[in-house]
């Protein structure tokens, strides 16, 4: 199993940053770099990994803040989140003001990404899942091969998303979890955008929005 993953929680809401990567050719990827830029960049290099690509799973400034720094110093393009995000992506100086955790840069040159989209470093590819509720926009990314997505914010280890933003909605994140994520199967291990770890077996059985019985 090629593929590799390390979290690096940043930003005062511990969002958590993921370093993905192939221990076969030491390709990888890093996923929602929220801020604190200089602490991924000390992380990759303890790893050694070559960073090929910045991923987004949405568009909120605690997971994209650092987005722009990061590309730009490792030499990196970003992908996602979908294009539905655009409004939140733009507009992440004013959110980090807004909340009073500033420090971020708007993402600007960017490559949208769709459901069905696959990303690829060294011999590991991802798929790219729409996830919509938390944010229109929102993806997940997903090894079926190792059983591993990183979900952002639209799972965790017994809750989920908000969905009070803008454009949020909870019957379209239950739809989201539902029909796209429980069908990759209850083994499948997931890295939330915050907090610990789960899997999706254990939230069907536990989480009391989008357990089996909660749904009943
Ligand atoms: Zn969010
Ligand atoms: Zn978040």
């Amino acid at each position: 199993m090629p593929l590799k993953a390390a979290v690096i929680p940043v930003t005062p809401l511990q969002q958590n940053c993921t370093l993905m990567w192939c221990d076969e050719t030491m390709k990888g990827v890093i996923i929602d770099p929220g801020n604190e830029v200089d602490t991924i960049i000390e992380a990759v290099g303890e790893v050694g990994i070559k960073v090929e690509r910045i991923l987004l799973t949405h568009g909120h400034f605690d997971h994209v803040g650092g987005a722009m720094d990061l590309s730009e110093r490792l030499h990196a393009p970003i992908f996602g989140p979908h294009h539905d995000d655009e409004f939140i992506t733009t507009a992440v100086v004013k959110a980090g003001t807004f909340y009073n955790l500033p420090g971020g840069r708007d993402v600007a040159g960017n490559t949208w990404l769709s459901d069905g989209d696959t990303v690829t470093f060294g011999n590991v590819t991802l798929d790219v899942i729409h996830t919509p509720g938390h944010t229109p926009g929102h993806v997940v990314y997903y090894s079926a091969s190792a059983k591993l997505a990183q979900v952002g914010d639209v799972l965790f280890q017994g809750s989920i998303g908000r969905t009070d933003f803008p454009r949020g909605d909870l019957n379209t994140l239950i739809h989201s979890i539902t029909a796209k994520l429980w069908p990759l199967g209850n083994d499948v291990t997931f890295i939330p955008g915050h907090g610990p770890n789960s899997t999706f077996g254990r939230e069907r059985a536990t989480n009391p929005y989008v357990g089996d019985a909660a749904l009943a």
